[in-house]
């Protein structure tokens, strides 16, 4: 069985920061948030990184992203060359729940789970609680890729 590298879109392969003032308020405009997708600049560390290790292991993107915005979504990912074997989204309309029940929920129905890339330090701390060799993403750091 191919071991498999979990990854996060949002904040890890895609830089989604020009949008995040649409979710910032209390009055949430996911709408509006989600339509532009297609323009998140690629994180171009983080694609090396994972074009490389997609040589020797299965790819799996889990985010929370709604899965409402998934043709969008394929055409950025081919757009920008991201190598990749499965793509998980949340469900349209599962707002409520939490980003590392989500996660941690499907690295279950995974065989073999052995790499984590995620900006959020609760979905890192759930991966490595797992086992699994696990990185932080910071878009702000010079160095964007660091070991949790
Ligand atoms: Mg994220």
């Amino acid at each position: 069985v191919d071991e498999v590298v979990v990854v996060d879109l949002d904040g890890t392969l895609a830089d989604n920061r020009h949008r995040l003032s649409h979710i910032e308020n209390e009055d949430k405009q996911w709408g509006k948030y989600l339509s532009k997708v297609q323009k998140d600049k690629p994180v171009q560390e983080v694609i090396s990184k994972i074009n490389d290790l997609s040589e020797t292991h299965k790819i799996v993107i889990l985010t929370m992203r709604s899965d409402q915005t998934e043709e969008d979504t394929l055409k950025w990912l081919r757009k920008n060359d991201v190598s990749f074997d499965e793509l998980i989204m949340l469900p349209e309309g599962h707002w409520n729940v939490k980003d590392c029940e989500f996660k941690e929920r499907k690295l279950k129905n995974m065989e073999n789970p052995v790499i984590a890339f995620d900006d959020k330090e609760r979905n890192c701390q759930m991966y490595k609680e797992k086992g699994l060799e696990t990185y932080l993403v910071e878009l702000k750091a010079e160095q964007k890729i660091k070991k949790y």
